[in-house]
């Protein structure tokens, strides 16, 4: 089932999400109609946050052909090392891209759709991308990054484009 996405700069994207207690059926159809959802936009991301479900769940696949889905609920980053700038972007902030600097390497804790822990290094796009979906689960935006002038710039291009 395709899930209704938020576009900025819908206040909902700024709520913190709260940790899953318990990974059951639920959980897991909400998985799979995220996974969907990402995959039909397309993308390579997708936090629960974005399809206004306030629990801290994200989905990726960054692989080309949807060969390498990855689910992490209640991710933690446990470490971060170096610096890398790329262009982002993001569903819930159609056609806009523009350069936020990261961790390079990452090592991320946390649950699987068994409710299993687990751990995991990642560095470049994967790195970069479970950097940007668990900031959704903290109501922040790739955009909130930039300068306060593109931000606003970002603002009236939105307005214009619901008129
Ligand atoms: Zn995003």
């Amino acid at each position: 089932m395709l899930l209704p996405i938020l576009f900025y700069p819908d206040k909902r994207l700024r709520t913190k999400a709260v940790p899953i207690k318990q990974v059951d059926d639920s959980i897991r159809t909400l998985v799979k109609n995220m996974f969907e959802t990402m995959y039909d936009a397309p993308g390579i991301g997708l936090a629960a946050t974005q399809v206004n479900h306030h629990i801290r769940l994200i989905v990726i696949d960054v692989s080309e052909d949807q060969s390498s889905p990855l689910c992490l609920i209640n991710p933690e980053i446990i470490e971060k090392d170096g610096d890398l700038e790329w262009d982002e972007g993001c569903l819930s902030v159609p056609n806009y891209y523009e350069c936020v600097t990261r961790a390079n390497h990452i090592k991320v804790k946390a649950l699987n759709e068994q409710g299993e822990t687990f751990e995991l290094a990642a560095s470049d796009l994967l790195g970069v991308c479970i950097q940007h979906e668990i900031d959704h689960l903290d109501g922040i935006l790739f955009v909130d990054y930039l300068s306060k002038l593109k931000q606003k710039r970002l603002l009236e291009k939105t307005k214009k484009a619901k008129q």
